[in-house]
């Protein structure tokens, strides 16, 4: 089935057209290959996801006063390495205490920073469809199938180091065919953050932007439409961050 199955997204009928499109193109990609990783290895990923909400060493690592405290250990998995599941669990578990010795961890074992940007990526895909799926009484959605080719493996030559943990495209260095992503100004820090991995960038903004905003600048929601003020959008937003840890 070279398209893979339809993904049935519950409840799509009370939902905008835009953002119940985004939510299943964006559990559908999960099962093409990436950039970087075969479709196999993201759906492993997507797995090693949803486990971090089991590991016992997800929970001793949070109970410690550093990550680094305590030696803990992550639940493996049967089809990927220990430093992509530890990867994986910190970024779903852990992610406000992520520094550079994280990166540098992983890289020495072997992962390479176009790797680690794209597991990333679809360990946050995972939980944020995850959540909302869940969040709308759904629950959690069958796993796409994989379908078959092979990972584009092309280098962004346009990359340079920094201004994070890894290398990212500077507003100024973007290539014609990514100068529309910083376009409008729009060159936040957050939005720089994955553009190591341009595919995998636009992959995840596809389905941030349906979800929040395209452009968070507009005056409360003057040309958009949804179905709460932007007041109480923020309001949303700044409780559940404070709950999470999230101080972004
Ligand atoms: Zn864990």
């Amino acid at each position: 089935m070279p398209n893979g199955q339809p993904i049935r997204l519950p409840h799509r009928q009370h939902m905008r057209a835009e953002l119940a499109e985004a939510v299943a193109v964006a559990w559908r990609e999960l099962g093409r290959a990436g950039c970087w990783l075969t479709a196999d290895q993201r759906l492993h990923v997507a797995a090693c996801a949803r486990a971090a909400w089991q590991c016992a060493g997800c929970d001793a690592q949070l109970a410690s006063l550093s990550p680094y405290a305590a030696h803990v250990d992550h639940t493996p998995s049967d089809s990927l390495p220990g430093h992509w599941v530890r990867l994986v669990h910190c970024v779903v578990r852990d992610s406000g205490r992520i520094t550079r010795r994280l990166r540098d961890e992983v890289v020495s074992a072997g992962m390479s920073e176009d790797e680690y940007v794209e597991i990333t990526s679809v360990a946050v895909l995972t939980r944020t469809v995850d959540a909302f799926t869940t969040g709308i009484g759904a629950g959690e959605l069958p796993m796409p199938e994989p379908v078959a080719g092979a990972p584009a493996y092309t280098p962004n030559t346009a990359a340079t180091p920094g201004p994070g943990f890894v290398a990212t495209t500077a507003p100024e260095h973007a290539q014609p065919d990514f100068a529309d992503f910083y376009a409008n100004d729009s060159h936040f820090y957050i939005r720089r953050a994955l553009t190591l991995v341009q595919g995998e960038t636009r992959r995840f903004w596809r389905l941030a932007n349906a979800l929040y905003l395209e452009d968070p600048r507009v005056e409360e929601l003057d040309g958009v439409s949804r179905s709460i003020t932007r007041a109480q959008i923020e309001f949303l937003a700044t409780r559940a961050s404070a709950m999470l840890g999230c101080y972004y």
